[in-house]
């Protein structure tokens, strides 16, 4: 980032603190008075394009956010779970909260890195391929039903398929387990459309993608499973 760059956010941060900072001084308050009572977790994705709390117009103190390269969740008990188990744990039985929501997007550069294969990687990003690792086999199989697709197809249909693997990854944890026995947590598994903004949410029943309508009404916009 350069100097101007910089610059800009410093610009950014002085609004912040002049118009919206003392505009919501209230909220901000009680914030700093000792509430945190965040109605989720979200696991999304590190890409600077994705932002949970404009993405759902969400306040200061409304998400509890865990972002990471292509917004897995790794299986519990592996080395390289801990960021994300802790932040699990500590929503659920810390901050009690009601909803999980791991949440992907389209065009993601981490599903993208895939493509270039783990070993590639690891020449030159060791910590990005080891982490990547656990959604190879998943771009495998996929790339294995789509032989003639292309890089950008495959990816788009990886942004899909990943999400009801992570949502199975947090049924390993046992904070998770614990809470959906007692009917403490909700799980969601939602894609970020890049393209035009919306989410789309998973419906495990019909393995299916509808689009995210408060008003109820479910569009199929994606069906898991199909071959091109
Ligand atoms: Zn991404």
């Amino acid at each position: 980032m350069g100097k101007q760059s910089v610059h800009k956010l410093v610009v950014g941060h002085e609004s912040f603190k002049r118009d919206y900072f003392s505009s919501e001084a209230a909220l901000f308050a009680t914030l700093a008075g000792g509430v945190h009572e965040p109605k989720a977790l979200v696991i999304s994705c590190c890409d600077a394009r994705v932002v949970p709390d404009v993405i759902l117009q969400a306040e200061p103190g409304d998400l509890f956010v865990v972002r990471n390269i292509a917004a897995l969740v790794p299986p519990y008990g592996k080395g390289h779970h801990r960021a994300v188990g802790a932040a699990i744990e500590y929503a659920i039985l810390g901050l009690k909260v009601r909803h999980l929501i791991v949440c992907g997007h389209t065009q993601c550069g981490g599903l993208r890195a895939l493509a270039d294969g783990p070993v590639r990687l690891a020449a030159h990003m060791p910590s990005l391929a080891e982490w990547l690792a656990d959604a190879d086999q998943l771009y495998h199989q996929i790339r294995t039903h789509m032989k003639d697709a292309g890089d950008d197809e495959l990816v788009a249909h990886l942004a899909y398929e990943s999400v009801p693997v992570q949502l199975e990854n947090l049924l390993s944890y046992p904070a998770v387990r614990w809470a959906l026995e007692r009917d403490r947590i909700e799980l969601h598994g939602w894609v970020y459309d890049l393209n035009d903004g919306a989410l789309k949410a998973y419906e495990p029943v019909n393995n299916v993608f509808v689009e995210l309508d408060a008003t109820g009404r479910p569009t199929i916009e994606f069906s898991l499973g199909e071959g091109p």
